[in-house]
């Protein structure tokens, strides 16, 4: 059984039932999953979670949707590491990052994606459908196959040859678009008008699609032992998720897992070729000006993004910052995550690394702060934008006089020094394994 009350409009407050609506026919503000925190706080508990699966569905109770066998290829419980050699590169004290790259299409997308099928199929649903960067491409596929449904998938025809791979891959119907993102989503926007019976999960279901975001909040809190961190830096696409993450630490303290009244600064990530979000937060206006995107972080190119307006207000009601990078500066912050801590980010995930580094090189993000950086997506999802970046450090004829002519690792001791360097994680907070 699940703990929804209904639906609710952002703007107008109207009450709407929980069924796969998501604009307010009154006002067309966008609708939100509502729930009954009472019933929710009165069944729910650190170790009851703690007893369930080792994915986002031990999360439940605060999902929108109940099932003894979700759609769930393993989405969610993935590492979060403690990330001290950056730290120190960053001049900053407790690190964390949330290595979302561990999710089993290789990005977040697979939380929300597997909380919007679940929820499609209870609800009648054979075919899901979508328009994608990517990323979201890819968890639709996987999961629709998973679930034994049909998926129709809309995708912009410039995207990187491992996503539309690994979406065609499971068989479903995938369709290259000759325009940016915000053109596909407008074909995707008349195609569900045409197509009532296809779960849509980014506009139909949209409003339970979002609630998996959540999870991230979830998650990062029972690992740090349930915790909340003092700042979280997150990515924006269309900014749902982190208007979401922001969501998700509200609702641990209205339920009780969290103690206290922490509050979290939450600040967003741009790519400065779609910098819609933070655009408006430099200028200190409300108005999220479209734009049109030019960036290889091609899973944040959303020009005109849904929910920019309230993750905007998020970030600004949570004291945090918004910023935004340059491509040459996400692919530093791509090697920059993987020379220090040996995890391999796409361009989303420079994006979140090069961000962090701006705000902690202008004192928003402090050393005093407990500070966790959202990393959600694999980098093997985007390799041709390090073509010509990273490669081979010689190439050499097989013999012992080119190597040595070729590599020079300065001065060896005989013997391997002690190590008394580094300890990854060595704190008194769990790590999930996985
Ligand atoms: C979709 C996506 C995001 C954020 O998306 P929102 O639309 O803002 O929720 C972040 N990182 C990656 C890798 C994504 O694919
Ligand atoms: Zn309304």
């Amino acid at each position: 059984m699940d703990f929804v009350s209904g639906l609710r409009c952002r703007e107008c407050g109207r009450a709407y039932p929980a069924e796969a609506l998501h604009v307010c026919d009154f006002c067309f503000g966008p609708l939100e999953v509502t729930y009954d925190y009472e019933r929710i706080a009165s069944v729910v508990s650190r170790e009851r979670i703690a007893a369930g699966p080792r994915s986002i569905w031990r999360y439940q109770d605060l999902l929108p949707v109940a099932d003894a066998a979700p759609v769930d290829l393993g989405a969610g419980f993935t590492p979060l590491v403690r990330a001290d050699r950056l730290a120190a590169e960053l001049g900053l004290g407790e690190l964390w990052i949330k290595d979302d790259t561990a999710n089993p299409t290789g990005s977040f997308k697979d939380r929300v994606v597997s909380v919007a099928l679940t929820k499609a199929r209870q609800l009648g649903f054979k075919v899901a459908a979508c328009a994608s960067t990517g990323n979201l491409a890819n968890s639709v596929a996987a999961h629709a196959a998973r679930a034994g449904m049909e998926s129709v998938v809309l995708i912009p025809a410039d995207l990187e040859r491992a996503k539309v791979t690994m979406t065609a891959v499971y068989g479903g119907t995938v369709v290259a678009v000759e325009g940016t993102y915000d053109d596909v989503n407008r074909l995707c926007a008349e195609l569900t008008s045409e197509h009532p019976s296809w779960a849509f999960v980014n506009v139909n279901v949209r409003t339970y699609y979002a609630e998996g975001s959540k999870t991230l909040a979830f998650e990062v809190a029972e690992q740090l032992g349930w915790r909340a961190p003092d700042h979280v830096v997150v990515p924006i696409a269309s900014g749902s998720q982190l208007t979401k993450v922001a969501k998700g630490f509200e609702e641990l303290v209205k339920v009780g897992l969290l103690d206290g009244e922490p509050s979290v600064r939450i600040s967003g990530a741009q790519a400065a070729g779609c910098a819609p979000v933070a655009t408006a937060f430099a200028e200190g206006t409300d108005a999220v000006r479209p734009v049109k995107p030019h960036t290889i972080a091609k899973s944040l190119a959303i020009g005109n993004p849904a929910d920019g307006w309230y993750a905007l207000e998020a970030i600004r009601r949570s004291g945090g910052a918004c910023g935004a990078v340059t491509d040459e500066e996400v692919l530093e912050g791509i090697r920059l995550l993987a020379r220090t801590e040996g995890i391999f980010a796409e361009t989303a995930g420079g994006v979140t690394i090069a961000t962090l580094a701006k705000l902690a090189a202008e004192g928003v993000v402090r050393s005093d702060e407990r500070v966790v950086a959202l990393v959600t997506g694999h980098g093997l999802k985007t390799v041709e934008a390090l073509a010509g970046v990273v490669g081979p450090t010689a190439t050499i004829a097989p013999t012992l006089d080119a190597f040595d002519a070729a590599v020079d690792l300065g001065a060896e001791p005989d013997q391997p020094a002690a190590d008394g360097a580094h300890g990854s994680g060595g704190t008194d907070a769990p790590r999930s394994a996985r």
